[in-house]
């Protein structure tokens, strides 16, 4: 089994319907682009063995999804890269994945030159196009499942960026379940990548393409809300996956749901219950979260579309429940099953569990066991199965012997009015073991904020000290990071 095999269909099945758009222009039809991608597959496999690794380091474009089909074609392995990380961050992953060959954008491989240890070829050169003379292989017919598709590094809040392992079987029961949890286009409908495609709107592909749906880049490579609400007017029955930032961003243009804007599924990081009722006012019923890892792409559990609709804010703030095809459950520190209710670490297990770490077998040993994905998040499952998520274990705060879960008391400050954005950390502390810190981007005073968490939550959450920032530190994906802010405070400490 290849990924592959959704081209495969598309192309026979929609073949001279419109395949990939740069805006509203069209590109390739499908059948132009299971060619392409045949070719390109032929002309890398006329210098690499299988197996070996594809980087691509793009904004997002049109080959992107080429690419992808041509490594698979191949039978090679593709690692994406986030075109927003930093050339020595880029560097570590060609170095770690052992990349056999990187395509570069023009402006990333201008940033590269000469850098990489590894050769470097500009998407849309001279040398890419020539690739298209090449003789297309045939579509693989024997790829072993098991065999690895997509090298996914993980977004690094926590650490140095892993590569997950991902075969083809895991990025096929994504496709299902997707099409079965969560959405159900078809060839009159169209996927608009408004987030990076080495991420998880790239993960996205597979489905829209085994159902005919355009593949739609914006004009301008990134995320402009403007532009992207455009472009769900104009494209038919849109679909997008966009990390809840960026919904935001869409909320503050203050526009209307566009005409034919289908689904936006969220997830990647939190979304907050006030921002998602601000969200639902505006864009109506058209939101699917997903709580996911690099590691159990995009599936572990959902909160579908009918859950968001007439509900209670403890349902909003949940993240769903599992994903069809993914066993969810919750552990105690000891290894047994939490009880309903009892907060412990979420483990997964299923076809879409990546199969380890590239070259870390310590990592993987500590992340893998019993055949269960340690997510290393916090949470619990209420008496229906829905999975209320606290946070990753490395944030809890333990103050005074109290766990203190910083994503409800950044809910609470985000009632506030005049509380834009938050971020809760611990610091240490000599009498309570940790303290609550809370960053608050906004201009609700101190006394304010307190009196507004008494009436709502325990006074030991309370944060013992508020940071004031112009904005807060995320990465690549639009994380915040926790760590930064960490360290920050560590800093200002005397030793
Ligand atoms: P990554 O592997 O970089 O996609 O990061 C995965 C992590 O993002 C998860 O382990 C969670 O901590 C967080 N995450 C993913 N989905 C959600 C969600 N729906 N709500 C809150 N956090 C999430």
């Amino acid at each position: 089994m290849n990924v592959f095999s959704v081209l495969d269909q598309a192309a026979a099945r929609y073949g001279d319907r419109g395949a990939v758009f740069l805006g509203m222009q069209q590109q390739h039809t499908w059948a132009e682009l299971h060619e392409r991608a045949l070719r390109l597959a032929g002309s890398i496999r006329s210098t690499l063995p299988a197996g070996s690794r594809i980087a691509v380091a793009s904004e997002n474009c049109p080959e992107f999804v080429e690419l992808m089909f041509a490594a698979w074609a191949a039978e090679c392995v593709i690692v994406p890269v986030n075109y927003k990380l930093h050339v020595r961050e880029m560097q570590q992953i060609f170095d770690d994945s052992g990349a056999a060959q990187v395509f570069a954008s023009p402006k990333i491989a201008a940033q590269l030159d000469g850098t990489a240890a590894v050769p470097v070829e500009v998407i849309g050169s001279d040398a890419y196009r020539h690739r298209m003379s090449t003789t297309p292989l045939e579509s693989p017919r024997r790829t072993d499942p098991a065999s690895l598709a997509w090298l996914f590094y993980t977004s690094g809040t926590t650490g140095r960026s892993k590569g997950a392992m991902l075969s083809h079987r895991n990025l096929m029961a994504m496709t299902v379940s997707h099409l079965a949890d969560f959405d159900d286009p078809n060839q009159d409908c169209s996927l608009i990548h408004g987030a990076p495609m080495s991420h998880g709107s790239g993960l996205y592909i597979a489905p829209y393409v085994l159902r005919g749906a355009r593949q739609v880049i914006p004009q301008s490579q990134a995320f402009e809300p403007e532009e992207f609400l455009d472009l769900c007017d104009r494209h038919p029955g849109c679909s997008t996956f966009l990390a809840p930032t960026m919904v935001g961003r869409l909320v503050h243009t203050g526009r209307n749901c566009p005409a034919n804007l289908r689904t936006i599924v969220y997830g990647g990081g939190p979304m907050y219950v006030e921002s998602l009722k601000k969200a639902m006012a505006a864009f109506g019923s058209v939101f699917v979260q997903l709580y996911g890892q690099g590691e159990a792409p995009m599936t572990i559990t959902g909160l579908r579309r009918a859950d968001h609709e007439n509900t209670d804010d403890a349902t909003l703030g949940c993240v769903g429940y599992a994903r069809s095809g993914v066993d969810v459950t919750v552990l105690r520190a000891d290894g047994t099953q939490a009880d309903i209710g009892e907060i412990g670490e979420i483990v997964c297990r299923g076809d879409v569990v990546m199969s380890g770490y590239w070259n870390n077998p310590a990592a993987t040993a500590t992340t893998l066991q019993d055949g269960w994905l340690l997510t290393g998040d916090m949470g619990c499952f209420d008496a229906r199965g829905y999975l209320t998520l606290r946070d990753r274990s490395k944030d809890v705060v333990i103050s005074g012997g109290s766990n203190v879960y910083p994503r409800e008391v950044e809910e609470v400050l985000l009632e506030h009015p005049a509380v834009e954005e938050v971020c809760v950390v611990g610091m240490p502390d000599a009498d309570w073991g940790e303290v609550v810190v809370a960053f608050i981007v906004g201009a609700a005073a101190e006394t304010d904020l307190d009196a507004h968490l008494l009436e709502r939550i325990a006074r030991f959450k309370r944060p013992k000290r508020y940071v004031y920032v112009d904005y807060l530190p995320k990465n690549a994906y639009g994380k915040v990071l926790k760590r930064e802010l960490r360290e920050r405070l560590f800093a200002e400490e005397p030793a």
